[in-house]
């Protein structure tokens, strides 16, 4: 799956309740910008994990959808903050 960024437009993150995913993976395909994929990661469950790539818009689409309410969602006011966070500083 290719990674689709918005250029403009919201900006925004999650953060995934990992220990709570059953692995269901019907957030993966209800992204719109198509950035969450699985992982090889699992948890403690041994259910594999759901991850975000970059270029999240915040449109709460994976919370919504997720049936085990892991996702908390976050949108960004600034967008220098928005592109320190997916650089990781
Ligand atoms: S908030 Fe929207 S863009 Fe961000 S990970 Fe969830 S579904 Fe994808
Ligand atoms: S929809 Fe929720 S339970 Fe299903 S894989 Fe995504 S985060 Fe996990």
């Amino acid at each position: 799956m290719s990674q689709k960024r918005a250029k403009s437009g919201p900006r925004g993150t999650v953060v995934i309740e990992t220990e709570r995913c059953k692995g269901c993976e019907l957030c993966i395909p209800a992204c719109p910008p198509g950035i969450l994929r699985m992982s090889p990661r699992r948890n403690a469950s041994g259910y594999l994990l759901p991850e975000l790539l970059g270029g999240c818009t915040g449109c709460s689409a994976c919370l919504m959808v997720c049936p085990d309410y892991c996702f908390e969602v976050y949108q960004f006011d600034d967008m220098a903050e928005a592109d320190r966070r997916e650089a990781g500083q």
